[in-house]
């Protein structure tokens, strides 16, 4: 009794990922409880997964300790357990990790409202925006405070998930008005090789979390048209990064440009840029214009999902009706590539009169 119960809000890539970290770390945290609830959205495997086909994803991954499909080839803690209904995973929790898509974000709030401790405080460690009325666009961490009335902070970082669940070396941003809040989900996850700097700055950290997946496509659609040639794909990692800045600066004033020095700015730039889906995905795409995104992502992701090109739209959506889609022309681009409004080779032509140049 009394003691402090964390729930991870999602069971993808990353969040089977982060599991590792938190039921490893969990066990010499004598305020906490032992056991780390993990929302699962429940499937059935099919074919593809020998002898799991035809098994619920949960019951695999408490049985086994392996999400086969999202993470394989890890084996998750003992204490992680698997839910498939959220309230019941979230309902007691004090402490909220959320990690699911962004398209999928608004309907577990929906579904949470009015079901979890009001005590509890969260943090997001979605990659995305919100723009639903695609005039406006929003913060998710301030969507989830919105709705749930919680305190929120969000990780943002380098932290290509694989890597992290290998045990590679890398650092990751917790941002957290209250810097308190954000020690102690650092004392959840912090380890010997995922090294966590703690600030205050909440929103220039998520505006960099989710707007570099714009930035990462565009630098997987270079390596598709050029082949890895690496000065075109360094002014697009720049521009990116000036996009970004200017992004924040001009529609969330009030955030620190040094945010965009810590892991969750630069470090996750140039992984993403390099490692990541968003580029693999952008590459394949640039190199084979027959192919829709949507086929390409069911090709090559077995299931996880593709958040640049989403977010490049809601941006969109959102540049288009403030008129200023010009000021943005990566972004822009982005955007058009991926409905198809423009050629892949024709990328650098929308960035070569960029207002960075004039
Ligand atoms: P993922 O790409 O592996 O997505 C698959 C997940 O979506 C699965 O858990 C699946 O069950 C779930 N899903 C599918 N349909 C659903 C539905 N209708 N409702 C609810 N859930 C559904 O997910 P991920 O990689 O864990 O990404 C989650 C967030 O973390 C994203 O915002 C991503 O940008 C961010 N992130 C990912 C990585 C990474 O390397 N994978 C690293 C850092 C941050
Ligand atoms: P992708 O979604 O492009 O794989 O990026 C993962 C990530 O956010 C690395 O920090």
């Amino acid at each position: 009794p009394g003691l402090l119960k964390v729930c991870i809000v999602g069971s993808g890539n990353w969040g089977s990922a982060v599991s590792k970290l938190i039921g490893a770390n969990i066990i010499n945290a004598p305020e906490f409880d032992k056991t780390v609830k993990m929302y699962v959205f429940e499937e059935i495997l099919d074919a593809t997964f020998g002898e799991n086909s035809g098994k619920k994803l949960t019951a695999v991954i408490n049985t086994k300790h392996e999400n086969v499909k999202y993470l394989k080839g890890h084996r998750l803690p003992d204490n992680i357990v698997a839910e498939p209904d959220l309230v019941v995973a979230a309902q007691d929790a004090d402490y909220l990790i959320f990690v699911l898509p962004h398209q999928f974000i608004g309907k577990a709030l929906d579904n949470l409202t009015g079901k979890i401790k009001p005590s509890a405080v969260g943090m997001s460690l979605v990659k995305g925006l919100y723009n639903p009325e695609k005039t406006n666009i929003r913060l998710l961490s301030t969507v989830i405070t919105d709705k749930l009335k919680i305190p929120m902070g969000v990780l943002m970082g380098a932290n290509v998930a694989n890597e992290v669940a290998d045990g590679l070396f890398c650092e990751t941003t917790i941002a957290f008005k209250e810097l308190k809040q954000g020690q102690i989900f650092k004392k959840l996850m912090q380890t010997p090789d995922f090294r966590i700097t703690v600030i205050k700055d909440v929103t220039n950290a998520e505006l960099c979390g989710a707007l570099k997946n714009i930035v990462a496509f565009a630098a997987g659609v270079s390596d598709g048209v050029f082949g890895e040639k690496t000065n075109t794909k360094a002014a697009i990692i720049r521009l990116g990064l000036m996009e970004m800045m200017k992004f924040a600066e001009q529609f969330f004033p009030g955030g620190t440009p040094e945010t965009f020095l810590q892991s969750c700015g630069i470090g996750d730039l140039v992984t993403s840029c390099f490692g990541g889906r968003n580029r693999k995905v952008g590459e394949a795409f640039a190199a084979s214009p027959a192919k829709t995104l949507d086929d390409l992502s069911k090709e090559m992701l077995g299931g996880q999902q593709l958040q640049g090109a989403r977010t490049a739209e809601e941006v969109n959506y959102f540049l288009s009706h403030k008129g200023k889609e010009k000021d943005f022309p990566l972004f822009t681009a982005v955007h058009q590539i991926c409905k198809k409004e423009m050629a892949p080779n024709k990328l650098i032509d929308a960035i070569r009169q960029h207002p960075e140049h004039h």
